[in-house]
């Protein structure tokens, strides 16, 4: 069912001017990365995410200006910001503006916007696309691809567990994100967990905010106000040693875990109602064995698979690229999984429209 919201008596909160775009605008007044060229006029997009999505492609063949841009809601709320749903006013697409609120020096302001443009121009069709991105008033806005079904977190509110072989459907789709990231783009995400990763009624899953937050808050030099949460941190990040990419390969672990167990696997029982304080998890995760999925309840690949990322010794984990050969991702390639079908049987998430 569609918002029957009277858009027009919504105020629009998006800044006005688009001033910083220009800060990295070449001498001609363009900015061209592939397909996606951007001016004076705006961003336009020829053909973004070719892979999988040919028709929207020719529907993106358009200017995106802010102005153009109208609230329908707020879809999110995360520790930096929120997430409102926005539609184009002319075209009705639908695109997700994060806005973060952030006031720091003009200085960091134009790295950050040079990293952000360089996220842009992302041409995985496992990556969200960010079409846009700017910085007025004191906050970063970031227009994103609109996933529709929300992220996993809200996927597994409602179905509490998730059986394998829909996991290694989603979970073949994040390492195909992951690989991009790792090897053509070279960027750690950092900030692997259930509510960075994004799925959409077709069944796509999707990585978002990679490095955003990260990248924010080391500049800020305020790490650890803005770390959402530590859950899903590796032993040698949680400790304050020197990370990888491996670090990325045991938060997937991690989620996975709990999208069959049904739990945060640090979490000893449902009983348990409180979540960890930082120290807890620091102590468990360092301290305790990696967690690992019961044989007697799961595949042996699954149980190869989940042992595969959760390793406490990040050289003994799996990259992206072999995890995407691993039997638990290969017994499901040829099965016709189609996630459509379970995030299509859910309700969406409370924000959303219905
Ligand atoms: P934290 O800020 O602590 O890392 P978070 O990831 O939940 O937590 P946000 O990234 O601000 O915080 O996102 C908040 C929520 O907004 C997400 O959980 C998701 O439901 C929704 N959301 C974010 N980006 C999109 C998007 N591109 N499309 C649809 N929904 C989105
Ligand atoms: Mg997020």
């Amino acid at each position: 069912m569609k918002t029957k919201t009277p858009l027009k008596q919504l105020k629009l909160s998006l800044p006005a001017q688009e001033t910083p775009i220009t800060s990295f605008l070449s001498a001609s007044g363009t900015f061209q990365d592939g397909d996606l060229m951007l001016n004076q006029k705006g961003l336009r997009l020829k053909s973004a995410d070719k892979a999988t999505r040919q028709s929207d492609a020719k529907e993106l063949d358009f200017q995106v200006k802010l102005e153009d841009l109208e609230t329908v809601k707020v879809i999110g709320k995360g520790s930096g910001g929120v997430v409102q749903l926005v539609r184009h006013k002319w075209v009705g697409k639908l695109f997700a503006l994060k806005v973060i609120q952030m006031n720091i020096q003009e200085e960091i302001r134009k790295q950050i916007v040079q990293e952000l443009k360089i996220n842009q121009s992302s041409q995985c069709p496992h990556v969200v696309i960010c079409y846009h991105s700017f910085y007025h008033n004191g906050a970063f806005s970031l227009v994103l691809e609109y996933m529709d079904r929300g992220s996993l977190a809200d996927v597994i509110k409602q179905v509490n567990t998730i059986l394998e072989p829909y996991l290694a459907v989603v979970c073949k789709q994040v390492l195909q994100g992951l690989v991009y990231l790792h090897n053509e783009r070279h960027v750690i995400h950092r900030d692997m967990k259930p509510s960075n990763l994004l799925v959409n009624h077709k069944g796509e899953v999707k990585i978002t905010d990679f490095g955003v937050s990260a990248m924010l808050a080391s500049s800020m030099g305020q790490r650890d106000t803005f770390v959402g949460t530590y859950n899903y941190m590796s032993p040698e990040r949680i400790s304050g040693s020197s990370y990888d990419y491996s670090c990325d390969i045991w938060s997937l672990g991690l989620v996975m875990l709990e999208c069959a167990i049904g739990r945060f696997p640090y979490i000893q029982s449902e009983d348990q109602q409180s979540a960890p304080s930082y120290f807890e998890l620091l102590a468990a995760i360092v301290g305790s064995p990696a967690p690992c999925a019961p044989s007697d309840q799961f595949s042996p690949e699954f149980c190869s698979f989940i042992s595969a990322c959760i390793q406490k010794d990040p050289k003994d984990r799996g990259t992206s690229s072999d995890l995407l050969k691993h039997p638990f991702i290969k017994k499901f390639e040829d099965k016709d999984i189609d996630l459509g079908i379970l995030v299509g049987s859910l309700e969406p998430p409370v924000n959303f429209p219905r």
